[in-house]
């Protein structure tokens, strides 16, 4: 039998091809994929044709799904075909010093599974036993393939070690922007949320934000924004998920003093930042990067997901079929969707 699957060649090539359906080896699963998410990640690989550590050309593409098993391979226990799984994009050694810590996201040995853009998926052993989580008859496939970006959301916001009722600065209204929105404004913090597109800040306000930014795209609006915190002192915490250095200075110039900067968004390879020496240190701003999820936080992502702890649907603009794939992501690429579902 086969199946189709969506390539990633090289920048901005991706190809549809015919495979025969992998068959699973001891220890994995065959998952067929009910919907995939697309991710500004993928919009980034796509971009650059690759990811230095999440994936080299050519290779299956996609990362965020959720589907049905299919088929056990040989030593699988607790599935049956037919239960509603998702499976989390890596998954850890679970023995190095990383993996001890608990910080797993830095495990030496992370593994990546790509290939979420196909009608099967194989789920190889570890990600089976580290990265696999059954989910609730009543959540939908679409909304349960957002565990992953929101497994990093709570990643970043546990980082920040936010108290209560905190006031957060959310630098960029993108998916991940409007995640980390949603999740700061259901644990109870006031979020303003900066962003050039009109749209997406409403979708902002929509998913909790109590105040938005129309900001011109590309930085430099750091006197603009600190007005917009409560006492205009500056927020206690600013979060950038743009993933764009100019804006990086600006999260550094929008906290208060003894302010938390999570730099979350990834940018370019080989850009550099440079930073206010006398305002981090007579400030004591705590400046920190975030990458990726935990396991931990992958469990969270599904229980949140579960219990209704807030709704993602705004985040879905459109629903495609796999030879769409390209259309998907060059909307993207033009700030008209958000994120869309790809049925295979
Ligand atoms: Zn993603
Ligand atoms: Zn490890």
């Amino acid at each position: 039998m086969k199946h189709r699957v969506i390539y990633l060649l090289g920048p901005e090539r991706i190809e549809l091809r015919e495979e025969p359906v992998p068959a699973p080896g001891e220890g994995e699963l065959l998952v067929r994929v009910r919907a995939a998410t697309t991710c500004g990640t993928d919009v980034k690989v796509f971009r650059r044709g690759g990811h230095p550590r999440m994936l080299r050309v050519p290779t299956p593409f996609g990362h965020e799904f959720a589907g049905s098993v299919e088929t056990l391979g040989a030593g699988v226990g607790g599935y049956e075909p037919g239960d509603r799984v998702v499976v989390a994009n890596s998954a850890p050694c679970g023995h190095c010093p990383y993996c001890e810590a608990g910080r797993e996201n830095l495990c030496r040995d992370l593994e990546y599974l790509n290939g979420a853009f196909a009608e099967y998926i194989r789920i190889p052993r570890r990600f089976v036993e580290a990265s696999t989580h059954r989910l609730d008859p009543d959540l939908p496939y679409e909304v349960a393939a957002l565990v992953e970006p929101l497994a990093c959301v709570v990643h970043g916001i546990d980082a920040c070690g936010l108290g209560d009722g905190a006031e957060v600065l959310v630098y960029g209204a993108g998916p991940i922007g409007l995640l980390l929105t949603a999740a700061l404004a259901a644990q109870g913090h006031r979020v303003v949320a900066a962003d050039p597109n009109p749209k997406r800040l409403g979708v902002a306000r929509t998913l909790g934000a109590q105040d938005t930014v129309e900001v011109a795209r590309g930085g430099g609006e750091a006197e603009r924004l600190r007005p917009h915190s409560r006492d205009g002192d500056g927020f206690d915490c600013a979060i950038d998920a743009t993933g764009v250095p100019a804006v990086w200075q600006d999260a550094v110039a929008c906290v208060r003093p003894g302010g938390v900067v999570n730099l979350f968004g990834g940018c370019a390879p080989g850009t550099t930042l440079p930073l206010d020496t006398a305002s981090v240190h007579y400030n004591e701003l705590t400046v920190m990067g975030a990458y990726h999820h935990r396991p931990a936080t992958v469990s969270r992502a599904v229980e949140m997901l579960t219990r209704k702890v807030l709704d993602p649907r705004p985040l879905l603009s459109a629903e495609v079929p796999l030879q769409d794939l390209e259309k998907a992501l060059r909307s993207m690429m033009a700030k008209e969707a958000l994120k869309v579902v790809v049925r295979p």
